[in-house]
């Protein structure tokens, strides 16, 4: 550019120095080097030293068209120009725009993020929650089931005889309230029995009492295999036993008192503790509107009746 300047200055040189073919000459080669380059700026320049030409050769028509067109195209440049900076005014715009747009995408991002975030610590939360209140639910169902399961075991064992895995004297006497209430509505009969092992205290004595306790665990297995099921019994206290029969006559209870001794000392004789036969006996009373106001005037008539029994010899019932 700095020849392209050089030229045309020395052109407008000669122009002033009215040696106007040396200006052309200079204006020639100037535009030689503006062909290669296209710069528009230059033109207009170029052109108007032309037209100075022109002008100092008197071709003033010359000088005219060539002013005029010159004006045209500097009118356009500068539009074009115009245009220029308006689209460069509108890209800057539209980038700001698009920033902005950016920026709002980029908040909102964030703003789903934290909500996403708040969502799942408010999910973890619940769980926890869940997880916690399930922990509570179990641990107080366990203690539900310890505690019935407690309240199981201590009514059996209230019930229970220990020694012989049998109802207690509590429990049979309860289970005798029962078949008694339920004789003075119905027509059914009740028969109470008390038993008492013969000499026992002599067997006690001879064997020891471990082996004492074996011929009681014996007596309640034999009962408990030797009764119908309607037939209730418990230990009474010691080596006595209280019998319930409902609607059995005394002939079936010498049915049952015999197979109760059977299976009795079939069972002592398996253990080889004690070797001679062991006896009991029965004292029965069945109840009677007429004398049994209550369950234990029924039971103290059987056990006066287990007195002479024993009176009479004992092994035998006595009614
Ligand atoms: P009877 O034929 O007149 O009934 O005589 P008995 O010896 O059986 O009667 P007694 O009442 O004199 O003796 C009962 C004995 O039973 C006394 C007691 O030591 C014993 N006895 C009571 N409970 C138990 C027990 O749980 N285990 C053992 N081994 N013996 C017991
Ligand atoms: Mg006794
Ligand atoms: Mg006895």
């Amino acid at each position: 550019m700095p020849l392209f300047e050089a030229l045309l200055g020395q052109a407008k040189a000669y122009l002033a120095l009215e040696q106007i073919d040396l200006a052309k000459q200079k204006a020639a080669e100037s535009q030689d080097i503006l062909d290669k380059m296209n710069v528009p700026y230059y033109e207009v320049e170029l052109s108007n030293v032309y037209a100075d030409i022109a002008y100092a050769k008197k071709e003033y028509q010359l000088g005219f068209d060539i002013l005029k067109q010159n004006f045209e195209f500097a009118q356009e440049l500068n539009l074009k120009d115009k245009e220029k900076a308006v689209e460069k005014y509108r890209i800057q715009f539209d980038s700001e725009i698009k920033e902005k747009e950016n920026q709002t995408l980029l908040t909102e991002n964030k703003l789903k993020n934290l909500r996403i975030e708040q969502q799942n610590s408010q999910q973890e939360l619940w769980w926890l929650i869940a997880g916690i209140s399930s922990l509570l639910l179990i641990a107080v169902v366990v203690m539900l089931a310890v505690q019935i399961r407690n309240r199981n075991h201590f009514k059996s064992i209230a019930l229970k005889d220990y020694l012989t895995d049998s109802p207690n004297r509590r429990s049979i006497l309860k289970q005798a309230k029962l078949y008694f209430s339920e004789t003075n509505q119905t027509q059914q009969s009740l028969t109470v029995g008390i038993i008492d092992i013969d000499n026992f205290k002599l067997l006690n004595d001879k064997y020891g009492h471990d082996v004492g306790d074996h011929v009681l665990i014996a007596f309640a297995t034999a009962s408990k295999r030797t009764l119908r099921k309607d037939d209730k019994f418990g230990r009474y206290g010691g080596e006595e036993w209280l019998f319930v029969f409902v609607d059995t006559t005394p002939e079936e209870i010498h049915l049952i008192f015999d197979r109760l001794r059977d299976e009795f000392n079939r069972l002592i004789q398996q253990k080889q503790e004690v070797y001679e036969p062991v006896t009991f006996s029965m004292g029965a009373a069945t109840f009677d509107k007429s004398i049994d106001i209550s369950l234990f005037s029924l039971i103290n008539r059987a056990d006066k009746n287990l007195y002479t029994a024993k009176r009479l010899g004992k092994d035998q019932i006595s009614f």
